[in-house]
């Protein structure tokens, strides 16, 4: 058993809880793969909420509210780490919720249903409503909801897929992702990437919607002009750059 003083505490916790989510059929094991990725870039950008990952959020909370048909997409790392946020954030934007699965079988799909059912969803599409496939991907995981994302202007996809962010992109979608590699071909390629762990992302964007739910267009419309994605991105990666090498002059520091 880990204890709560050990200092890996809450990210083995987290690892527990994705394990069962594997086993429990939520969770894919490329999801557990993806997961440990997430991991790495969550240690270094030091497992807090960065200043630049406030500012890409307070930019997706005006998007999202300036959006007129948003819809949240789910895939199984997201249902089994925040389901209860995002229904949550699905009900405060009067939003649509699809599931999306990268490797789509109808046992997951079943099971996540029920997660999100289970946390307070109403509606949960991509699962037996007419689909469409999204334009420039093949396969199955082309699919989407032909009232989902399909028909969205802004869609949140914490943690898409490269093929997909950019086939989002080129439909004319505005894409919010969640992704804690600055580098990865969803951050690069996204309209907004929020640099953060889910878990902690979503609460946040959660409130960050409460809180300008009231603020006018123009405001919400400058807000999001004046994000600017690559910018945020950099410093993402300059934040990495800098705790690797304040890492490096401690120790240096101790051996002298
Ligand atoms: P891309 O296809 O966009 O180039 P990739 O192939 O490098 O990305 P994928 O396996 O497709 O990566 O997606 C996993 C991504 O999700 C990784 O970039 C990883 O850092 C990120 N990730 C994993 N867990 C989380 C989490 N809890 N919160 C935010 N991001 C996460
Ligand atoms: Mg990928």
């Amino acid at each position: 058993m880990v204890l709560p003083t050990h200092p890996r505490y809450e990210s083995l916790m987290l690892r527990a809880k994705m394990v069962e989510a594997y086993k429990n059929g939520i969770l894919s094991d490329s999801g557990l793969i993806a997961h440990g990725r997430g991991e790495a870039f969550d240690y270094l950008i030091g497992e807090k909420t960065t200043l630049n990952a406030h500012k890409a959020i307070q930019a997706a909370a005006a998007a999202l509210i300036l959006a007129v048909y948003p819809v949240i997409s789910v895939n199984g790392n997201t249902a089994a780490l925040a389901s209860h946020e995002v229904v949550i954030l699905t009900q405060s934007l009067d939003a649509k919720l699809e599931i999306n699965l990268f490797y789509r079988t109808s046992e997951r799909i079943k099971n996540i249903r029920k997660i999100l059912e289970d946390a307070g969803a109403f509606e949960v599409l991509g699962v037996e409503e007419e689909s469409v496939t999204i334009e420039g991907l093949k396969g199955p995981r082309s699919k989407s909801s032909k009232i989902g994302v399909n028909q969205s202007d802004v869609v949140l996809v914490p943690l898409e897929d490269g093929d997909r962010t950019e086939a989002l992109i080129s439909n004319g979608k505005f894409v919010i992702t969640i992704d804690l590699n600055p580098l990865s071909r969803t951050s690069q390629k996204a309209s907004i990437t929020i640099v953060d762990n889910l878990i902690r992302a979503i609460p946040h964007l959660v409130r960050e919607v409460d809180k300008l739910k009231n603020t006018s267009k123009s405001e919400l419309r400058n807000i999001v002009n004046n994000f600017d994605n690559q910018l945020n991105l950099q410093d993402s990666l300059d934040l990495i750059a800098q705790n690797i090498t304040t890492k490096k002059e401690k120790k240096i520091d101790k051996t002298d």
